[in-house]
């Protein structure tokens, strides 16, 4: 018998669909290699509702407790999903693992990474200094210098999230432009706690127990440099973990699964996004949490109706 619904993630959105899922009685199964998302290496995080402060270890801890409390849901944990296919009216779901399932409905919360620099000392220092969501954690370096690696407009973004916190912004460029929005560039250039480091290529993050340094190339030059810094914010942006869907779904130019925000439905009847992975405007557990709630809602409209795509 095949599921009603197969949940792909199981980070914020993950877990709050397959909590939904299992307390409306569908016959729901989530995969994910583990629990938690993103904010899992986020030292606090502040803006979790009904939370004053969690650390992302604990909130992941949380989460998979309450979705394992509920009765009927089926969990696969430590595989990921490999592709996605339609058959018989439905889909078939098969793993990294080699595990396959059939099922009406895909609900898709598998998130997003955050695009890496791959340079030595940014895992080790992953947490301790090293960022890559100003959102949450530019009110940790009060009257800190920081450095935001980036020239688009994550990138811009995070130096507007960091000015009422940290002294001193360095930011770097890889070329002599940014690629930004051009207003917000102004704002920030022109800032007297910003300093743009144009053609800055990072070579490494240097440390101690913490952040003290980055240490880059002059792209121009070829002279080798170093800032001193207590924080490094990476902005080059996320990469959506939609490859599995890439097929079936319409994807914007980034490769977020663009959804009718109303119902989170994707263009390819049965297939339903929420989260950091759909196209939606604002990456932040809770919006995720709203979201995957939403779209297991409209779900479970259509589980009622016994419609199949
Ligand atoms: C360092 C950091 C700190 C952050 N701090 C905050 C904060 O303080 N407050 C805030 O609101 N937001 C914060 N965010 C943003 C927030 O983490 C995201 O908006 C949120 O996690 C999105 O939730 P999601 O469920 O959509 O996706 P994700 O959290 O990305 O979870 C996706 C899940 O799917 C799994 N997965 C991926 N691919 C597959 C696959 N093929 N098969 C099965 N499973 C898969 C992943 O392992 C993961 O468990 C932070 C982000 C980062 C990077």
């Amino acid at each position: 018998m095949p599921y009603d619904v197969i949940i792909i993630g199981g980070g914020p959105g993950g877990v709050a669909a397959g909590i939904y899922a299992a307390r409306k009685k569908m016959k729901a199964l989530i995969i994910t290699d583990s629990f938690g998302g993103q904010s899992l290496t986020s030292a606090a995080i502040e803006n979790w509702i009904g939370t004053a402060s969690i650390s992302g270890y604990d909130l992941a801890k949380q989460l998979e407790a309450h979705l394992r409390a509920q009765q009927g849901i089926e969990i696969v944990e430590g595989d990921l999903v490999a592709s996605v296919a339609k058959k018989d009216g439905g889909f078939s779901v098969v793993t990294k693992g080699g595990k396959a399932f059939d099922t009406k409905y895909v609900l898709v919360t598998s998130g997003s990474r955050r695009k890496k620099l791959g340079i030595p000392g940014e895992a080790e220092y992953d947490g301790k200094g090293v960022v890559y969501c100003s959102t949450c954690d530019a009110p940790l370096f009060g009257g800190k210098t920081v450095a935001v690696v980036g020239g688009g407009n994550s990138a811009l973004e995070s130096v507007v999230d960091l000015i009422p916190y940290a002294s001193k912004i360095y930011v770097m460029v890889r070329s002599g432009a940014m690629r930004g929005d051009p207003v917000t560039q102004e704002k920030v250039k022109s800032h007297p706690q910003v300093e743009v480091v144009w053609n800055a290529l990072p070579q490494e993050v240097i440390g101690k127990d913490m952040v003290t340094g980055i240490r880059y190339q002059d792209a121009v030059s070829g002279e080798m440099k170093e800032l001193a810094l207590d924080g490094v914010f990476v902005e080059i942006g996320l990469m959506p973990n939609s490859d599995f869907v890439k097929d079936l779904v319409t994807l914007n130019q980034v490769g977020h699964i663009v959804v009718d925000h109303a119902t989170q439905q994707s263009s390819c009847p049965g297939i339903w996004a929420a989260g950091d992975v759909s196209d939606v405007l604002y990456d932040q557990n809770n919006i995720s949490v709203g979201d995957s709630i939403k779209a297991v809602l409209n779900i479970y409209d259509q589980v009622k109706k016994g419609f199949s795509a």
